[in-house]
């Protein structure tokens, strides 16, 4: 097997046979044989029974993981690489944003490229308000800089990798998992090309700003330990003032007999340091949750079923 394409699909009823006919068309006379592993990620509405139908309905191709509840895109593409058979896997939209044609580009550069391992598509430009623009890049800068990792701008999961790769990314079995890290932490030589995003065929997407905030969150929280480093440097800074005015306050009774001013500055004080305190536990609370859950060693996603074409083969 050539290729793979790995679709996560998450209420997708209106778009994945669109999707599949697109593919289709795309690697029509494209000389080498592919296969679609569709991840059903617990969609609410009819997209399963339309993954069946085209599972039924086509040639020796098409693969369905049926996860049991919804599971989130990052554990659908851990699936779809793990039911993957392909030398090359490539991770694409189910909502036909990102084009099956520009998949067989990558195949294309990876057959004339052998130092290189991975193309990733990024998007040129990007319609968005000026509000997550600038979050978006005060993420990137914060990630970079703190991470050893290295975080491409704009950079998505839309990607044609090869099999060593793939294997790589699989023996990182975390439970939180932040593809965008994972991806570049195995290293691999990865070449970047531009790419335009459509409009969505049908749906709408499922990122909010809240939830894009929380990944965000995540990801340098399972990249980096910079909120602990501030913590500690707020710690620190305050421990330090505190010791000064300390300084400052015997120095005023002793010497000058000055009678410090005392309701206020302790309420203020007593309350200001608590907030510290209570602001780095959570940080701390929030690393040991995180540590706490991947100790369970919980399985990354479970299977409901699994539509193979292989097991057509042995029915008919
Ligand atoms: N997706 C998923 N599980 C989820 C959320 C999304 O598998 O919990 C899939 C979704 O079906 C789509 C892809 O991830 O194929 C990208 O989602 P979406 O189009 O909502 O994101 P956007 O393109 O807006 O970044
Ligand atoms: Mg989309």
């Amino acid at each position: 097997m050539k290729l793979s394409l790995v679709v996560p699909c998450y209420n997708e009823e209106g778009n994945v046979e669109e999707m599949s006919k697109a593919v289709e068309k795309a690697f029509l006379n494209c000389g080498f044989d592919y296969e679609i592993v569709f991840v059903n990620d617990g969609s609410m509405d009819n997209t399963y029974n339309v993954l069946n139908e085209i599972y039924k309905s086509s040639p020796q191709n098409i693969k369905v993981v049926n996860f049991s509840r919804n599971f989130g895109k990052e554990s659908a593409i851990f699936a779809g690489l793990k039911e993957s058979r392909g030398d090359i896997v490539a991770i694409i939209d189910a909502d036909l944003q990102q084009r099956p044609e520009i998949v067989l580009e990558m195949v294309k550069m990876l057959d004339e490229d052998k130092e290189t391992d991975c193309i990733t598509a990024y998007q040129e430009t990007r319609k968005e308000g000026a509000v997550s623009k600038l979050f978006k890049n005060m993420f990137y800068k914060i990630i970079n800089k703190f991470s050893e990792t290295e975080f491409v701008k704009n950079a998505s999961d839309f990607r044609a990798m090869r099999r060593e790769m793939v294997d790589a990314i699989l023996q990182m079995e975390e439970y939180f998992r932040f593809s965008k890290g994972i991806f570049s932490w195995v290293g691999f030589n990865t070449k970047y090309i531009p790419y335009t995003a459509e409009k969505r065929f049908s749906g709408e997407t499922k990122w909010s700003f809240r939830k894009l905030f929380k990944y965000a969150v995540d990801g340098i929280i399972s990249f980096t330990t910079l909120p602990l480093k501030i913590s500690i440097a707020v710690g620190f800074i305050t421990s330090l003032l505190s010791i000064i005015y300390l300084i400052v306050v015997v120095i005023q009774k002793l010497c000058f007999d000055i009678n410090v001013p005392g309701y206020a500055t302790i309420v203020v004080l007593v309350l200001l340091l608590g907030g510290i305190q209570l602001l780095c536990l959570g940080i701390l609370g929030e690393y040991m949750g995180k540590t706490y859950m991947e100790t369970k060693k919980r399985p990354i996603y479970i299977a409901r079923n699994v539509l193979d074409y292989k097991d057509k083969d042995q029915n008919s």
